[in-house]
This record gives C-alpha cells, structure tokens and sequence, in this order.
C-alpha cells in the first residue's frame, strides 16, 4: 500500500484517518501539533504517543521534508533565497524577504510552468509537475527553521502558475487558514490569468489577495508577451477582476513589469489608466528583472511611468528590488543547477 502524504492533509481528513485505524480523536490533534506547530519531521519525535502508535503512523504515512541545495544571503537587505531539493531530485526556489512590518516568504507552486511567458525565467525548460500542498508548506516550514525568522507574509509568486495546480493550492491554503499564527489575510496569490480558476477561487471567500499579472494593457502587446492572453482576453480577464472584488472585497493587485521600449510609454500609460480607471484596484510596477536567455531590457522611466498613473488617478506603487547582490531573476536558481 503507497504510504499517505501526512503534511498535505487538512485537519478533518487527518482525524478521518486516524479515527479509522482505530485511535482516539484526540490522537490526530496531537499528531497535527507536532506537524504544523512543532514541524517534527519524523514519528519518533512524536513523545506524547505510544512507540505502538508511532511505529503504526510509520507504516502508513510519511512526512515530507525539503533539502537545502543551496542557501544564498544578500548583503545588501538580509534577504535569504533557497534551492529546495524535493523527494523526487525536482528543485525548486523560496525567498526569504525583510519587511518593517516582518518577513515575507515567496513560495513555488510548480516544478517549472506550462505558461510560456516570454520575459521569465521559470518557464524557459518548460514544465515538470505541480507541487503538493506539502512541499509548500515545507517551504515555510524550512525556510523558518533554517533562517530563524517568524514569517507572517506569504506570497505564492515562485516558479510556477499557481491556479494550473489549483486544487493543491487551495489545499494548502485551507491548512495554512488552520495555523493560529497565520492569517489568509496575509497571503497572496499571483496568477497570469486563467479566468475560470479566478471565479472559482472569488467564490471560496479564503480572504486572500489576489494579484494579477498584466503587463499591458491591450490585447495586441499582451499576447506578443504572454500567450495565455490568447486563451483569456484583456476583456474577459476584467470581467473576473471586478467579480473577485465584488464577490470577496479584496482589491485586485496588478503587475506590470515595464520592459524597455515596449510598454513603458506614455500610449501604455494611457491605455492602462482607461483600462482600470473606475476600478478600486492597485497597480504594483516591477523594473523587469533582465534574464539570460531574455531579449528584454530593463526600463529606464519606472518613476515617469508611475507618475502618470497617478496623474491618470490610479493607485500605483514601484516594488523595492530586494536582494539585488543575489536574486537573478526568479528561475534561474534551478535552471543553473539542473
Ligand atoms: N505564474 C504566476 C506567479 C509566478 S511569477 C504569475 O504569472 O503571476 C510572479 C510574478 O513575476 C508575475 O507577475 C510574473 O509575471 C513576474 N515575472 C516573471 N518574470 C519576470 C521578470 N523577468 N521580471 C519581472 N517580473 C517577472
């Protein structure tokens, strides 16, 4: 019989399961707090239950665990980026960011991504398989252990397209909404836009954010960069936005990576301030992180850019760029150590 993935299982299917090997319901409590609360990586540390008890969930279970391949710190902020190996050799990238109001963790949600995105990094060797709601979570969990940091913001912007893993996503966000230290108010998810999963996920109400990447404001220039835009159209995308505000409360947060010469001029400004204008929604401008294999140059006129849509009366902001000295662009940890 293959062994079940103990990390991946929400509170209610772990006491299902132990109820049905004959324990005590109390039992699956304790074992919940030695995974979420002490994140014990193996049932021999579980000193509250019976060796019977711990040989028994041995059988039946197994504990996921991610290996530090690679641990990389900048000098510059502090901020911490990690190669995680998994169970199958796949590896994958966390950071680690500081923040005045705490430490925010950038999580991946796939080994690779299927979206073929032309400015980034963690598509270019294409995709591989989705992350199970363990190897997130271990993501935390490690990255907590290992930098001896709390961490209280969590953004799932790592390799990978969050909503084409949608179940295990939403998985393991329903087991982080069970920590008492994390709020999902604190959680934000990325997408590209796979409209049907932003109206399933509106519908849920978890409390998250929900950030959309952009990067452009017309169909024309959107599909030359981004060819999901094919499959769901600028107009199509907007009508799930405004859903997900409507139905949740939470604002849409947009990124715009500007990209030299392509849409960091004024016609884009403007044609974005006509797309969002009315919408109660953030615009989050990202200077595009130059990759090697990229022919995308950064952009000189990031604080031009954001001033026109001020002008324009959006509500616009300029990413910090943390951990300068060590980042590369996001993917291209893994890509080099393939
Ligand atoms: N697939 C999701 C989440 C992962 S990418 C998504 O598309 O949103 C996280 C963010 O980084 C996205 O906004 C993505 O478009 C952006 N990104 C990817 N490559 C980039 C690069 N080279 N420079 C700047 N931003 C980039």
């Amino acid at each position: 019989m293959e062994k079940t993935d103990i990390l991946s299982l929400a509170k209610e299917e772990l006491e299902e399961k132990i109820v049905a090997i004959g324990e005590k319901k109390f039992r699956a409590k304790q074992i919940y707090e030695w995974l979420h609360t002490y994140k014990v990586e193996e049932f021999s540390k579980m000193t509250n239950l019976s060796a019977q008890l711990r040989e028994k969930l041995d059988d039946i279970f197994w504990i996921n665990s991610l290996k530090i391949q690679k641990r990389l710190v900048s000098n510059i902020d502090n901020t911490v980026k990690y190669l995680y190996g998994l169970s199958d050799g796949e590896k994958v990238e966390t950071v680690v960011m500081e923040y005045k109001h705490g430490n925010s963790i950038c999580i991946s949600t796939q080994v690779g991504c299927k979206m073929q995105c032309k400015f980034c990094a963690s598509t270019k060797a294409g995709f591989v398989r989705n992350l199970l709601p363990s190897e997130m979570l271990q993501q935390i969990y490690t990255s907590e252990r290992d930098s001896g940091r709390r961490i209280n913001h969590v953004v799932l912007m790592g390799i990978g397209e969050p909503l084409d893993n949608y179940d295990n996503v939403v998985k393991f966000l329903r087991i982080l909404s069970e920590k008492e230290d994390m709020s999902l108010r604190h959680v934000s998810v990325s997408t590209c836009g796979l409209v049907n999963r932003i109206y399933e996920l509106a519908d849920l109400k978890l409390g998250i954010t929900l950030s959309v990447s952009l990067h452009a404001p017309t169909n024309k220039l959107r599909s030359s960069v981004m060819p999901v835009n094919d499959r769901y159209p600028i107009e199509e995308l907007m009508k799930a936005c405004r859903y997900y505000f409507d139905t949740t409360g939470r604002r849409i947060s947009y990124e715009f990576a500007l990209i030299d010469g392509v849409n960091d001029n004024r016609e884009s400004a403007d044609a974005l301030i006509k797309l969002l204008r009315g919408q109660n929604c953030h615009v989050n401008l990202i200077p595009v992180n130059e990759i090697k294999e990229g022919i995308f140059r950064r952009s000189e006129s990031v604080e031009k850019f954001k001033q026109m849509l001020i002008d324009g009366g959006l509500n616009a902001t300029v990413r910090r760029t943390l951990g300068a000295d060590i980042s590369a662009a996001c993917g291209q940890l893994r890509r080099d150590n393939n």
